[in-house]
């Protein structure tokens, strides 16, 4: 079908859908906090296209975080975390939605932890957050400033090597999140999909489990799942906070 509506008129019609319902979900990836200045990975800006020794898919894998541990983490610091990132009109947008009782969740690739900043309660981390660490020998928590403070391999009071909880490539998901995901997509009646490239799996099946009629896709860029979408906009999430119902 051709897309022949202009953004005002793409922008009304989500209006109208987020002013009649109270089941909204929210599935977004890095591109919610761009706006944050986090770069993402396959944007325009993205840290797909800077070049490194090796590509962020092999530093941010499983195997190379044990065979390689001082190197992962040196990128890790400096790529990985951003302790001064502040929720933008995205984040802030959705927090508002749940708030008025209509968004019941967000289901988000970041591992930035800006939605709870923002105020989003119902969360689920797909990938895990970069302010939870755990020992990988004793299993005791550690927080994110541990992390930047420490240099080379950073490691618990016992000796034992910490681990960031985000899931590295190689790693699986964990089983009840993704579950809970599934869920919240199937029962709900608009579906936001936002700031991903619905690439990595399996996040991008999520969209699989939609059942309603008004599949929102918000993207700067093109997917390969575009046809999918009710309303298509190319466009910044933040738009979401111009089209937030009068409560
Ligand atoms: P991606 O980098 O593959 O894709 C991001 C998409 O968002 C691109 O299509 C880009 O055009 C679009 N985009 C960028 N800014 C936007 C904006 N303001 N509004 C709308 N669209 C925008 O990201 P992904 O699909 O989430 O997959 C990458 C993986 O990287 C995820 O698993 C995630 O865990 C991880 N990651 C997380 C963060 C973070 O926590 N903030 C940052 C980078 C990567």
């Amino acid at each position: 079908m051709a897309d022949t509506q202009s953004m005002e008129e793409k922008k009304e019609i989500l209006k109208q859908w987020l002013s009649g319902s109270h089941n909204i979900v929210f599935f977004g990836g890095a591109g919610v906090s761009t706006e944050s200045n986090i770069p993402d990975f396959r944007g325009v800006d993205g840290l797909y296209r800077q070049k490194y020794r090796y590509p962020p898919e092999t530093i941010l894998s499983r195997t190379f975080y044990e065979s390689h541990t001082d190197e992962f983490f040196d990128f890790y610091r400096d790529k990985m975390l951003f302790p001064e990132a502040k929720p933008n009109a995205a984040h802030l947008a959705l927090a508002k939605l749940e708030q008025a009782g209509r968004c019941k969740a967000v289901i988000t690739q970041n591992i930035d932890g800006l939605h709870q900043a923002a105020g989003s309660r119902k969360v689920l981390e797909l990938h895990g957050s970069v302010l939870r660490n755990f020992c990988l020998c004793c299993g005791r928590f550690h927080g994110i400033e541990e992390i930047l403070s420490s240099r080379g391999i950073p490691r618990c009071e016992c000796g034992g090597v910490i681990k960031p909880d985000v899931v590295l490539y190689e790693e699986g998901l964990d089983e009840a999140v993704l579950q809970e995901a599934v869920r919240c997509v199937r029962a709900a009646d608009v579906l936001i999909i936002g700031g991903t490239s619905l690439t990595v799996y399996p996040a991008a099946g999520l969209i699989d489990y939609y059942r309603g009629n008004k599949l929102v896709l918000i993207n700067k860029s093109a997917t390969g799942m575009d046809s999918q979408a009710d309303l298509l906009i190319a466009g910044p999430v933040s738009l979401l906070h111009e089209c937030l119902p009068q409560e």
